[in-house]
């Protein structure tokens, strides 16, 4: 036999030298680093659920439609018929069905910068060039480098998050538009947070041909099952479909998720918690010296220490874990991201906090 290649002969070059998405062990931590809910559901509902799984025929593969739980999701998110959904193990994986698509040579896929680092690293799996146009220092869109990178780049696909991750702002929905009227590629509006925003372009899907909105259960309490979905025209959807998986939304997620959907009043009071605890967790954080808050229309906040790395590991020494973004992007320099938690678990953070600034 000839000499067996090593990793790096045989692994592409940008693959080999790309770090893994880093998830940091919480075992025993206040958790509060994910963007998940820390809702459990009801007893109630959770008995259905062991009952569900106790009947679920998981010798047998999913229905790789799973035409029932499109059917639920059509009528909760009151899509009209000229839409289609596509489903994925996680919205995570629908940008890579979108990307491996759209990925001829050349193609670019955009965002802007600071966003969900996963448009990156997904570009770049999908051999994809990835050009991230930075925000302005608030946060909002740069209206101007965005046109000019457009034109520039012609992207075969733009991925804007509404709110946006890390940042917690909503963008300008006019700017949206600008873009949306300026590029001849996708543009996918990525509404991740979007219960925790009071605010949605699922309306504006019909006037544009080229726009597709994308969603996920993830931050609504039901992130272990990893849930996302497309709404969009069939005309794109149909061919995305053909990369999906047959069996990518497991058995369980499909029944399970049926289940929760006729219970969404129970989502949306904890959603409203959620969002209660924000206006808390904000006031607590503004009120402190040295900290600038930014503002959140998401169920995370981002701020600003003198010194990220210090705060962060000294709230790790006392078991809370949040997300340290110093370092990811210049505009993120000694930048912090907690996602609210329950009650108890957001007052230990902000009095564990207020310790760590005062003493520094
Ligand atoms: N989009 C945004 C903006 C996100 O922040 C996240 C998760 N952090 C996702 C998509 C992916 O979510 P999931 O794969 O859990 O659906």
């Amino acid at each position: 036999m000839s000499n067996p290649f090593t990793p790096e002969q045989l692994i592409r070059k940008e693959i080999f030298s790309l770090s893994a998405y880093h998830v940091p062990p919480a075992i025993g931590m206040i958790k509060l680093d994910a963007m998940e809910n820390p809702y459990l559901l009801p007893m109630f509902l959770r008995k259905e659920i062991a009952l569900l799984a106790e009947n679920a025929p998981i010798n047998r593969y999913p229905d790789a439609s799973a035409m029932a739980l499109k059917k639920t999701l059509r009528d909760h998110l009151r899509i009209s018929d000229e839409m289609d959904i596509l489903l994925g193990n996680g919205s995570d994986e629908i940008i890579q069905m979108i990307a491996m698509a759209i990925a001829k040579p050349n193609a670019v896929l955009m965002s802007v910068e600071p966003a969900f680092v996963m448009f990156r690293m997904i570009a770049t799996f999908a051999n994809t060039q990835y050009v991230g146009v930075t925000l302005n220092k608030d946060f909002t869109i740069d209206l101007d480098a965005m046109l000019f990178a457009i034109a520039k780049h012609n992207p075969a696909v733009i991925f804007l998050a509404y709110p946006n991750n890390p940042t917690g702002n909503l963008f300008d929905e006019e700017a949206i538009l600008r873009i949306i009227a300026a590029t001849s590629g996708l543009v996918v509006i990525d509404e991740a947070y979007h219960v925790f925003a009071n605010a949605s372009m699922i309306d504006r899907l019909g006037s544009f041909p080229n726009v597709l909105l994308m969603r996920t259960l993830s931050k609504v309490g039901l992130a272990g099952l990893r849930l996302g979905l497309l709404v969009g025209r069939t005309q794109w959807l149909r061919h995305f479909e053909k990369i999906r998986l047959p069996y990518n939304i497991s058995t369980m997620t499909q029944l399970i998720t049926e289940k929760v959907l006729q219970h969404t009043d129970i989502l949306s009071q904890q959603a409203d918690a959620i969002k209660l605890e924000r206006v808390k967790v904000n006031a607590s954080l503004s009120a402190m010296n040295g900290i600038e808050v930014f503002p959140s229309r998401a169920n995370f906040i981002l701020f600003r220490v003198k010194n990220a790395g210090q705060v962060f590991q000294s709230l790790k020494q006392r078991c809370i874990l949040i997300k340290n973004l110093d370092g990811t992007h210049p505009l993120l320099e000694n930048c912090l991201r907690i996602t609210i938690g329950m009650p108890e678990e957001n007052t230990q953070f902000c009095s564990a906090l207020h310790d760590i600034i005062s003493q520094t």
